[in-house]
């Protein structure tokens, strides 16, 4: 079987197996090579890894990924793709492909089984339409990862870097910078892939941490307190985390603690670093 990273033999593949696109599961297919390359680089595959590669499609980078990696699982929820991958992967011993849902799958069991639990890297082109709940489910359900290696929409990479005062600034940056290191690698426009997205896209490299880079003695208090923030962009600190459901601490409390840290009581969330945000919630519950 040839390298499928170019639009002649992809176009190939496709009409041997007369596939057709399905939206629904984001499938956008990559067809440049200088890309594929730069994902496997910036990932950092050696023959000792174990790699989880989410949703392979005809296998363009899980054939990159069972050259440099030692095993490969490749997990798929298309049942049209499974036979078309035996095919495209037929000549690679180290690569197990597994018809699922990814947000369905027992990916612990899997890390424990192949891999003696030891921590494993996740790469992926991801379906953008579940972007969010993949990340988060990895590192929240704290399977054994040292680094996840991803394609996603350029905004949404944008976003999981973003520093405090920056308009990408957010929930959904403070969630992953509480778990990992982000740094975006690349940028790749629409024509790296067939059919061609609407909207641009970035490789983010997101490096687990060892030991998470802020203490805070109540995590499921620090994710609430961001989100209600977040919420309510336009509100102060203060009104967001007062006017959530599930938060208790009265209006003079948060104010007190935020004097206590030296910041003012008209501060915006978006201006509240991810140590602030972990001390507001320690003083906090060290009221409650
Ligand atoms: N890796 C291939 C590539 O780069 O050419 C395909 C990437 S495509 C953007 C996303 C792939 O994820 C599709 O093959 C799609 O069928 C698969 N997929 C979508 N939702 C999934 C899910 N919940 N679990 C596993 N795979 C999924």
């Amino acid at each position: 079987m040839a390298t499928l990273g170019n639009p002649t033999n992809t176009i190939a593949v496709l009409q041997k197996y007369k596939f057709n696109f399905q939206k629904k599961f984001g499938q956008n297919f990559l067809i440049d090579t200088r890309v594929l390359d730069k994902i496997i680089s910036a990932a950092d595959i050696t023959k000792d890894d174990f790699v989880l590669e989410i949703g392979p499609g005809i296998g363009t980078m899980t054939q990159y990924l069972c050259e440099h990696a030692r095993a490969v699982a490749a997990v798929e929820i298309d049942k049209n793709l499974i036979p078309i991958l035996e095919d495209t992967l037929s000549s690679y011993d180290n690569v197990e492909i597994i018809h699922q849902d990814i947000l369905k799958m027992d990916i612990e069991r899997l890390v424990r089984e192949q891999n003696q639990g030891n921590p494993i890297k996740v790469v992926a082109n991801l379906p953008y339409y579940i972007t969010t709940p993949i990340i988060m489910g990895l590192f929240e359900s704290h399977v054994s990862v040292q680094s996840i290696t991803i394609m996603v929409q350029k905004e949404v990479a944008q976003r999981m870097q973003a520093k405090p005062g920056t308009k990408d600034y957010g929930a959904l940056s403070l969630a992953v910078q509480y778990y990992a290191r982000p740094e975006i690698v690349a940028n790749v426009p629409p024509n790296c892939f067939m059919p061609r997205p609407n909207v641009g896209s970035a490789v983010i490299r997101l490096t687990k941490y060892q030991e998470q880079p802020v203490q805070v003695e109540d995590e499921k208090q620090l994710f609430a307190f961001i989100r209600a923030s977040f919420n309510q962009r336009r509100k102060t600190l203060v009104n967001g985390l007062n006017n959530a459901s599930g938060i208790s601490y009265t209006r003079d409390e948060i104010v007190h603690a935020l004097q206590e840290m030296g910041l003012p009581a008209n501060i915006r969330g978006e201006a509240l670093t991810l140590e602030q945000f972990a001390q507001l919630s320690n003083r906090l519950s060290r009221t409650g």
